[in-house]
């Protein structure tokens, strides 16, 4: 009896795995299919001032615009297209789209602002970013200055030679480059002196925990406060309330992010909004 229960569960177990690979299987040939009917969208989130909440720039977060099932959040995809070996193609449709954009806006007359791009850590390693960069901002005749790039605080704490040049090279070149996520990972501190980068992105986690968690604001404050002193540019991520943006305006923090601010939406909608 027991044994039977055993390869009841098995069974049960290995049917489960088919409708999960099968789900997965279904989901990378749609995916296929909206990169070749074009289905992936830009959205774009304000990013403002702290103080006086004027706009600074945008980041850019793409989307799958699917016929059934909607609008369809990056974190199910993104990493999906990397396995597929999309990753690298994604990179440069982000980058390429992102500068469109600001050249359109730019034509329109309108402010320019900076945009930031994500970047995957497949992609920052298996590609040479620095020339994808280039030729983005030749084709659309743009300044280095428009453009951040935002990598994971791994991806560049990987100590791998690679990423650590790469950086150096696109500052070099006059494009920012910002810690994304920032105290998410395992780093310490110390590797805010080693990383060369000019902006850290606080994580979404910490700004959760303003302004009720007294110890957790503790951190924050010392940590917006070191970066400063390192010559960081501080973002806030995720701002929802009035609260929590107070706090951050006290302790020194430079922008933010947030849907208190603006979610993500369509470049017609972010211009309409926030340009003029
Ligand atoms: P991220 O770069 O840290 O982007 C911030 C995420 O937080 C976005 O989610 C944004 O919509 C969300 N967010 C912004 N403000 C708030 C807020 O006030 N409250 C809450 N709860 N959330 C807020 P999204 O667009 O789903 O993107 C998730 C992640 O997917 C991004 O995190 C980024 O790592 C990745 N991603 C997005 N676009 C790209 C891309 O073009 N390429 C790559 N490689 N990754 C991307
Ligand atoms: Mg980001
Ligand atoms: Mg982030
Ligand atoms: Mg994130």
């Amino acid at each position: 009896k027991a044994k039977r229960e055993q390869r009841g569960g098995f069974q049960f177990y290995s049917n489960e795995l088919n409708t999960q690979s099968k789900a997965r299987f279904d989901l990378t040939q749609e995916l296929r299919r909206a990169v070749q009917n074009d289905e992936l969208v830009l959205h774009f989130q304000p990013k403002v001032d702290a103080r006086t909440r004027e706009i600074v720039g945008a980041e850019a977060l793409v989307r799958w615009l699917s016929p059934t099932r909607g609008l369809v959040s990056p974190g199910v995809f993104v990493h999906l297209l990397d396995e597929m070996g999309l990753g690298v193609w994604l990179g440069e449709w982000v980058l390429d789209r992102a500068c469109a954009q600001m050249r359109e806006w730019q034509d329109s007359g309108q402010v320019s602002i900076s945009v930031s791009v994500n970047m995957s850590p497949a992609q920052f390693e298996r590609t040479s970013i620095l020339e994808v960069v280039r030729a983005s901002l030749e084709r659309y005749q743009l300044d280095a200055s428009c453009l951040e790039i935002e990598i994971l605080e791994a991806t560049a704490v990987n100590d791998s030679d690679k990423a650590r040049q790469t950086l150096v090279a696109l500052r070099a070149e006059g494009i920012r480059v910002a810690l994304d996520d920032f105290g998410t990972g395992y780093s310490s501190l110390v590797y805010l002196t080693r990383i060369p980068a000019d902006v850290l992105k606080l994580d979404q986690a910490f700004i959760r925990s303003l302004p009720d968690d007294p110890r957790q604001q503790e951190i924050v404050r010392h940590i917006i406060a070191l970066a400063k002193t390192l010559s960081y540019t501080v973002v806030g991520e995720g701002v929802e309330d009035e609260a929590q943006l107070s706090v951050l305006v006290a302790m020194g923090c430079d922008l933010v992010q947030g849907y208190l601010i603006g979610r993500p939406v369509p470049a017609d909608e972010f211009a309409g909004r926030w340009l003029r």
